[in-house]
């Protein structure tokens, strides 16, 4: 296969779903060029594949013959050569990978141009000072990028020839000025180098080509790829493309465009632009831009043409593109396409617009699986509460939801702060990728200077984040900023709006979003395609969470951690009393006391899910959790000394503590040592759900057993179970259903059943490898996948986070952390393993997961390749999960009950958009969906986490 590929090769499938090999922006400029026909300068790209040849053993054999041959064809179609001393050509070289790394990487531009070819461009053009600079640019580009020398040297030389030549603007240099500056930059290059400047164009090929794929190991690359969770080893493509002027003169210019806005999602085209300037000056914020709108009246015959692009690029790719131009003395020129990142907002209206546009036709499956975590995060962000703050400064609203921190004026401040715990907000004139690290900490992100497609807004609403780019009036200094009289310095804390682009000095309260009504649409349609094949419950412990989850969605609780309910202030007494128990009538009259409260607790819980199933697990920590800590009271015994009640609480502590409490007495084995606690848990349960029956309600009830082990021990603790509910029951009989384990208890007061399901968590190795015979005695499992993960790992899930992850995910011995997204091929081999064994005991049996895993898109994946019935999740999680179930049945061939069938695909994931749920039901069962788990299943990519959503799973638990 070559490494080579002219834009206009003819490709066996469509280019733009080659990003694999030629990189997005390759594969979109091979796509415009030789099926849309647009018109695009032409030029080759570099596949991936040759990158990663280079990254494995250095420069690829027979890589130069291939540039060589392709530049040869790109010379002669542009009649022009590279280096001509009379009429040279000159290309830019960028990179472009699979996904897209905004500024990430490195581009050089104006190259071939070298000392003799300065002047031909100069005559050619009939413009000295156009050819010098461009020559200057190149220079100064390659001198930093390829050759590694600081930008500095040359910006500095450029600042102080501004300043002789007495202007602020780079167009107001004198030519004179610019050969001298070309002159300087080249004995930089000297000094640097030991050698002078390349004058070869082949040499400058090659350098350039070389440093773009070593900038895909470049510090800024490789952080951003972790934050995507983009796999470091897909390698970079390079596009060598011929160049096209927007600086030549007031006919030229460059500009970008949105085919619909990205921030609102309105239709109508949407950019900035800049008449006599390169794109790079549009980007990089340098000068403030004009809107496209304006290009209607100075360029109206191109303004046309651009609309017409636009029309066409949207009916093509059937989405918004964002799209860079230029014109060069008056005609207009496509440089690069993609299809456009957007807020959250935005993505929820373009997408149900789209399934109402006949151009576009979107499925319903469709518009769901192009909705992303961080585009509900990001309508679901904070707002500022009530009205009338002092506004200091108002900028663009770059990117939605308010932020409230301290303000910092350096990435590397921010990040320190932010390290001390601090929230902070960072303040920059404008942001470089070298910021992407201060973005990251930051709660939000203020800038000076920069349009809506400036790199601080783009980074920033691709990761949800807070923006206000371009508030003019800010004059930042170093350590401080002024504006509208106010002077903020660093550490104070500020108030950003990034939806109204508002700043306000000081700290204002904020109120959760009202998402736009596009977000109960798409998620109804996400619900309509997971019905019947992945289900989303709720993880909580108390009636308000338990009402808010199923106002987020929620179709049950999926997990109680009762000894929540066991942490109250006027709880914690009572459990100690029951510790400390003497006797057995002290061990019963406590249990009866906590007995009394947990009923109360159960009921809200059961209130507030009513009808829905509620999964109850019995007690699961070791109780010296609920006891003082050891090393508190030896300080204090040691210095002023301890009361008897606490000494009593000391003696108590010691003797509990233990030195592996996760694998010590918790879970079953508590219950085995303390047998009367579970079944007072139990009778709480029953009687509030019999309460609930007696008011009129449907309590379904789901006990749970957590961390057993074996077959053994959770028969016994079902039987403990099962006489707690018959004792509640009464005098009336607790019969079985029949079917083995299923028991009904009956309400007391109007015979209605109440229908009890006793399971197991699978938490443990043992207990999934001998899911089998555990099945015998379970009516349900629940994958305890962070204690699964903890022990399969045999990672502490309480301190490797802290330690050793970053180190494990920086030298890639971890691809992700396996607390955040469920390691598939270990833990995600149990939990398929377990299903597919338990379900060959008990065909019925029902499945789920309750670890923090079931609300992460990523392992929702696994789970319901798996086979399981549903994931739980903490509330605020459910919409995230509800749209990640919906998107692994997309991925596995269903579609919207509607489309069902309703096939009109040209391309494969269409295809496959249009297959019936039910078959891919019907691979279900004992087997694993598919045998190698998510690697039959679109890119986990497409669904990743946001930054700082996941907290471990320490404060999760306790
Ligand atoms: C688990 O282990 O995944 C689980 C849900 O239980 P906990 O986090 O409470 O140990
Ligand atoms: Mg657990």
């Amino acid at each position: 296969m070559p490494y080579v590929f002219d834009f206009d090769h003819s490709h066996r499938r469509p280019p733009m779903e080659m990003k694999d090999l030629l990189g997005g922006k390759g594969a979109n400029l091979a796509e415009m060029t030789s099926v849309l026909g647009l018109p695009v300068p032409p030029g080759f790209t570099i596949s991936t594949e040759a990158c990663r040849a280079y990254m494995v053993g250095g420069w690829p054999a027979g890589l130069d013959e291939e540039v060589a041959r392709a530049r040869r064809r790109l010379e002669r179609a542009m009649g022009k050569e590279l280096g001509d001393p009379v009429d040279p050509l000159l290309v830019s070289v960028r990179s472009g990978a699979k996904f897209s790394m905004p500024g990430m990487m490195d581009t050089v531009l104006n190259l071939g141009l070298n000392d003799q070819s300065v002047e031909g461009l100069a005559k050619q053009t009939d413009d000295e000072r156009f050819a010098y600079d461009s020559y200057r640019r190149f220079v100064a580009m390659y001198g930093r990028i390829v050759l590694g020398i600081p930008g500095e040297e040359f910006d500095s030389l450029f600042e102080a020839a501004k300043e002789l030549a007495g202007t602020s603007s780079d167009a107001k240099v004198p030519t004179e000025l610019l050969r001298y500056l070309v002159d300087s930059y080249q004995q930089i290059v000297e000094r640097h180098t030991g050698e002078p400047f390349p004058q070869d164009p082949a040499a400058q090929l090659r350098g350039a080509i070389e440093a773009v794929f070593r900038s895909w190991n470049g510090p800024r690359a490789v952080a951003y790829r972790e934050r995507e969770h983009i796999p470091h080893s897909l390698g970079t493509a390079v596009n060598v493309q011929a160049m096209v002027f927007g600086n030549r003169d007031d006919q030229s210019g460059t500009g970008v465009g949105f085919t619909r806005d990205p921030a609102t999602g309105e239709q109508g085209v949407y950019g900035d632009f800049l008449v006599n300037a390169q794109g790079e000056d549009v980007v990089a914020g340098i000068r403030n831009t004009e809107p496209l709108s304006a290009l209607r009246r100075s360029f109206p015959a191109v303004y046309r043409e651009l609309m017409d692009v636009f029309e066409r690029l949207e009916r093509h790719y059937r989405d918004m593109c964002d799209t860079e131009f230029t014109i060069e003395q008056g005609k207009l020129w496509m440089l690069q396409t993609r299809v456009g990142k957007r807020t959250g907002r935005a993505a929820l209206k373009m997408a149900v617009d789209m399934t109402r546009e006949p151009k576009i036709r979107l499925t319903r499956a469709e518009a769901v699986s192009r909705i992303t975590e961080d585009h509900l995060a990001a309508v679901l962000h904070p707002q500022f509460a009530g009205k009338g703050h002092t506004v200091i400064a108002k900028g663009l609203a770059a990117s939605p939801g308010a932020a409230v921190g301290r303000a910092y004026f350096t990435a590397d401040d921010a990040e320190a702060a932010a390290r001390r715990g601090e929230p902070v907000v960072l303040v920059r004139t404008e942001t470089s990728p070298e910021d992407v690290h201060g973005m990251l900490a930051a709660e939000g992100v203020l800038t000076a200077r920069g349009g809506l497609v400036s790199h601080a807004a783009v980074v920033a609403r691709g990761w949800g984040k807070p923006a206000v780019v371009g508030a003019e009036s800010l004059r930042i200094g170093r350590h401080s900023f002024t504006a509208g009289g106010t002077t903020v310095a660093e550490g104070d804390w500020i108030s950003i709006d990034g939806s109204s682009g508002e700043v306000v000095a000081g700290k204002v309260e904020l109120t959760p979003a009202a998402p736009p009504p596009e977000f109960d649409i798409v998620l109804g349609w996400a619900d309509e395609i997971r019905k019947g094949a992945l289900g989303v419950r709720a993880n909580a412990d108390t009636g308000e969470d338990a009402a808010n989850a199923r106002r987020l969605g929620a179709e049950g609780i999926g997990l109680c951690r009762t000894e929540h309910m066991f942490l109250g202030e006027d709880r914690l007494p009572v459990v100690r009393r029951m510790i400390l128990a003497e006797g057995e009538e002290e061990e019963r009259a406590a249990l009866e006391e906590l007995r009394a409260v947990q009923r109360e607790d159960f009921a809200a819980i059961l209130e507030a899910m009513d009808g829905l199933p509620v999964t109850v697990r019995l007690l699961d920590p070791p109780l010296h959790e609920f006891l003082p800590s050891v090393e508190e009271l030896v300080v204090k015994e040691a210095t002023t000394g301890l009361t008897d009640e606490e000494r009593t609480l000391y003696e108590a502590a010691k003797s509990w503590r233990e030195a592996n409490p996760m694998l010590g007495t918790r879970g079953v084995r508590l219950g085995v040592i303390k047998p009367g606690l579970y079944a007072m848990q139990v009778r709480a349960l029953m009687e509030a759900a019999r309460d609930r029956l007696a008011a009129g309600g449907h309590p379904v009830v789901e006990i749970m057993i957590p961390l057993t082990v074996s077959r053994e021990e959770l028969a016994l603790a079902r039987q403990w179970v099962e006489e707690a509910i018959a004792e509640v029951a009464g005098a009336e009989e607790a019969t079985s259903d029949g079917r083995k384990g299923q028991r009904r208890a009956r309400g007391s007061r109007n015979g209605a059943a109440i229908e009890v399901k006793i399971g197991t968590m699978i938490e443990t190795p043992r207990a999934a490898l001998r899911a089998e015979e555990i099945a015998e005695v379970a009516d349900f499992f629940s994958f305890g996948t962070n204690d699964l993960t903890q022990m399969t790992f045999g990672f502490s899930r309480d301190d490797v986070e802290g330690r050793m992850m970053s180190a494990y995910l920086d030298k890639g011995l971890l691809a992700r952390n396996p607390f955040e997204t469920v390691d598939p091929d270990g833990v995600g081999e149990l939990v398929r393993l377990a299903t597919a064994r338990g379900r060959s005991t008990r065909p019925d049996l029902k499945v789920g997961v309750c670890g923090e895993h079931g609300g992460d898109p990523a392992s929702i994946l696994v789970f319901y390749d798996a086979g399981l019935d549903y994931v739980s999740c903490s509330p605020y999680r459910v919409p995230v999960a509800r749209l990640a179930a919906a998107q692994a049945v997309v991925a596995a061939g269903g579609g919207a009950p509607q489309e069902r069938g309703r096939g009109r695909a040209p391309s494969r994931a269409q295809r496959s958009g249009s297959r019936p749920v039910s078959r891919a039901r019907t691979s279900r069962g004992p087997a694993p969906r598919s045998a190698k788990g998510l690697g039959a299943s679109r890119p986990v990519k497409a669904v990743k986490r946001g930054s700082g959503a996941h907290n471990g799973t320490r404060g999760s638990r306790h």
